[in-house]
């Protein structure tokens, strides 16, 4: 499937979904929608307005000396201060604009953060730039500017969130996948038998559509002609082909097997499968994220402290001093607590992170994921296709007594399969094809319905039935879960064979280390009581088994608002709301495109064992977020109450220089810290 690429992919923006619902069906290589909402809001495309800062910055940054210490790069010259002023005027206006949209919207939900902090930052050391400029012109005198600071604050926050935009990947569009399940087209069954192909949005209640063999059913509806076999299984989790005959429900977007059917469609629009899946995904695309990045959280910290200290700094010093010294003491204190090394301290920590993650076929389309994750209280995990492989293969084929050897009992199994098209034969055929065992060719095969298949061989007579048909208890050690068929020669039990879902290899030790870290294991599938079951036990978890996706949506909503962080693990189109709605959507890659696109994290290898070693780099990310923030904040923190002139009356104050040379040590700090981040110990 081709990706729409999201072009302005900085552009967080809810969107009305269902407001596009009708042109989704229509022209949907053209939607471009905004993806998984809920997130902070970032304005504007922050490669273009880095890259076009640039040429403004840079010029400022050779032009003004730095708190008032002239660089070696540096110069000046008479009026040099005035084309300063006008650069830097472009650059508030171009460059600092998404931090003030962004300061808005954090006003507006009240927690002031990042946005805030920066706003304040460049606001102060512009205007007070500015105002220094203009004393300096109409009285001659000299007076310190913060120029360097404004400029070089716009210019790092710009590129750290470029950096941080780079690093996560392209959030998908789940609606649109969703929709292409649905065939294009599909073939009206007319009232005098002719057929028409039309659109699939024309169908309406009532209409009978023909689907042949292989084709997805293009509705809801039920079966009143034909019998086949539909894979429901990327829809439902149901691991096993079902059988389906007159008068059987079926699902738009399943898939039909070897059988042509006719089918009156019940539902279109809203009510149908996947528009109620749909739903749900929009749904949980709109709710918050509850993720209050640490970086945030902190600057939300230092926001605060800086606007109290810069407060009390005023009126002491106003009633100390005077006003140029309240002013100034003041204007230090918020130009102080401008995060410079803040600004990098996490993109970089991102963007090392996520490359090494996608080396290991983890790929990061959420960045709060990551630090999410590391939190995990539970982890709902799918079964279908997630634990197991999803396919249904043959788990065992063993002899009873010892009349025939293995290998003589698979060619009678194949042989005897050869007339049936049940997904028992198919799994059974891949099974002796790969061994490289010759089917034994029956004389004749008779299909018992719903029980097996019979036939005959050289004078005697087999059958392959279920356990029940063949009515006698046997002591037979058969794998749990699995669907078990005997192998009868002349009415005498000769051999057996066990067909189910496999557990995937690296399934239980999961499971053992999820334990290990404290994260508590449960299993939703759509599948029934007792292959989840099976499943559960082996693995020695908890399970709910029946689960529709808005069962799942649900589970995962009763968690969360029992406060619990929860990661969400599946793969099908049953599993998008609830990947969509977890704090941490993790999808397996092999999965559906829906899936995928709902899901914050995408393990490209469908191997449980990776979701491991995203837990270990989700915590060594975190732990390394926490780092370079103390080492990026950490100087904030303290040079605040020192440029407030907390300590001004004993004679300790932070020189301007100094001030200086420290933030410039704790961004270079911060950037090697994050390179140094490794996956194994
Ligand atoms: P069904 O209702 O078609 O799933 O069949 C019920 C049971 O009959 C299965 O679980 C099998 O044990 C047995 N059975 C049906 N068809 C076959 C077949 N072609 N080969 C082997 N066993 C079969």
């Amino acid at each position: 499937m081709v990706k729409t690429k999201n072009k302005n992919k900085d552009h967080h923006e809810h969107m009305d979904h269902n407001h596009h619902e009708h042109m989704d069906h229509n022209h949907h290589e053209h939607i471009d929608h905004s993806h998984h909402a809920g997130h902070h809001h970032h304005h504007g495309n922050f490669k273009e307005l880095f890259l076009k800062s640039l040429p403004l910055g840079i010029p400022i940054l050779i032009l003004s000396p730095m708190m008032g210490i002239s660089l070696p790069f540096q110069f000046t010259f008479q009026y040099s201060d005035i084309v300063v002023a006008v650069l830097s005027t472009m650059l508030l206006i171009y460059g600092g604009k998404p931090f003030y949209q962004g300061a808005v919207d954090e006003f507006k939900q009240k927690a002031p953060g990042m946005m805030a902090l920066v706003s304040l930052g460049i606001s102060v050391s512009y205007l007070y730039s500015i105002y220094a400029v203009v004393i300096r012109i109409v009285t001659d005198e000299h007076m310190m500017d913060f120029f360097f600071e404004f400029a070089s604050l716009v210019l790092i926050m710009l590129l750290g969130h470029w950096i941080e935009m780079k690093a996560v990947g392209d959030a998908g569009d789940a609606q649109k996948s969703l929709a292409e399940l649905l065939p294009k087209d599909a073939q009206i069954v007319l009232e005098d038998e002719s057929i028409v192909t039309r659109p699939v949005t024309e169908l309406v209640v009532g209409d009978t559509v023909r689907v042949q063999a292989g084709e997805n059913i293009p509705a809801d509806g039920i079966i009143i002609r034909g019998d086949s076999r539909v894979n429901e299984a990327l829809l439902t989790g149901e691991s096993k082909p079902t059988e389906k005959k007159i008068d059987d429900q079926v699902i738009g977007g399943s898939t039909n097997g070897e059988g042509i059917l006719f089918v009156r469609v019940q539902e279109t629009g809203e009510k149908s499968f996947i528009s109620q899946v749909k739903t749900l995904i929009s749904e949980a695309q709109s709710q918050p994220s509850r993720a209050e990045g640490l970086a945030n959280k902190v600057a939300g910290w230092l926001f605060y402290i800086a606007v109290v200290f810069a407060v009390i700094a005023f009126f002491v010093w106003l009633f100390l001093a005077d006003l140029q010294t309240a002013i100034s003491f003041t204007v230090t204190t918020l130009v102080i607590a401008c995060p410079h090394a803040l600004g990098l301290a996490i993109p970089l920590v991102v963007a090392r992170s996520t490359s090494l993650g996608a080396s290991r076929g983890l790929l990061v389309k959420d960045r709060e994921a990551l630090e999410l994750a590391n939190k995990a209280d539970v982890m709902v995990l799918d079964k279908t296709g997630t634990l197991t492989t999803g396919e249904f293969k043959v788990l065992a084929l063993e002899a009873i007594g010892n009349k025939y050897s293995k290998e003589e009992l698979t060619a009678l199994i194949a042989g005897i399969e050869a007339g049936s098209s049940h997904p028992i034969a198919q799994s059974i055929s891949d099974y002796t094809n790969q061994l490289g065992i010759k089917p034994i060719s029956f004389d004749s095969i008779d299909v018992i319905s719903g029980a097996g298949v019979e036939g005959d061989y050289d004078s005697k007579n087999y059958k392959l039935i279920s356990q029940k048909e063949y009515g006698q208890e046997l002591d037979i050690e058969v794998p749990v879960g699995a669907t078990i068929s005997i192998l009868v020669q002349e009415s005498e039990a000769i051999g057996y064979v066990a067909l189910g879902d496999e557990l995937k290899e690296t399934s239980i030790d999961l499971i053992k280390t999820l334990k290990e870290r404290g994260i508590q294991p449960l299993m939703a599938t759509g599948d029934n009581e007792k292959a989840a079951k099976a499943v559960a036990q082996k693995l020695g978890i908890e399970y709910k088994a029946n689960q529709s996706p808005q069962d799942k949506y649900d589970l995962v909503e009763t968690l969360k608002n029992e406060d619990k962080t929860v990661i969400m693990v599946g793969d099908g189109v049953n599993d998008a709301p609830s990947l969509a709605l977890a704090d941490v959507g993790l999808a397996i890659g092999a999965g559906t495109q829906v899936a995928l696109d709902s899901a914050d994290i995408v393990l490209t290898q469908s191997d449980p064992k990776d979701i491991n070693s995203f837990l270990d780099l989700s915590r060594k990310t975190s732990r390394k977020m926490t780092e370079n923030l103390a080492w990026g904040a950490g100087y904030n923190f303290i040079a605040i109450p020192l440029a407030a002139g907390i300590l001004a009356p004993i004679g300790l104050s932070l020189s301007p220089a100094v001030g200086a040379i420290l933030m410039s040590l704790s961004t270079v700090i911060v950037a090697i810290n994050a390179i140094m981040l490794k996956l194994e110990d």
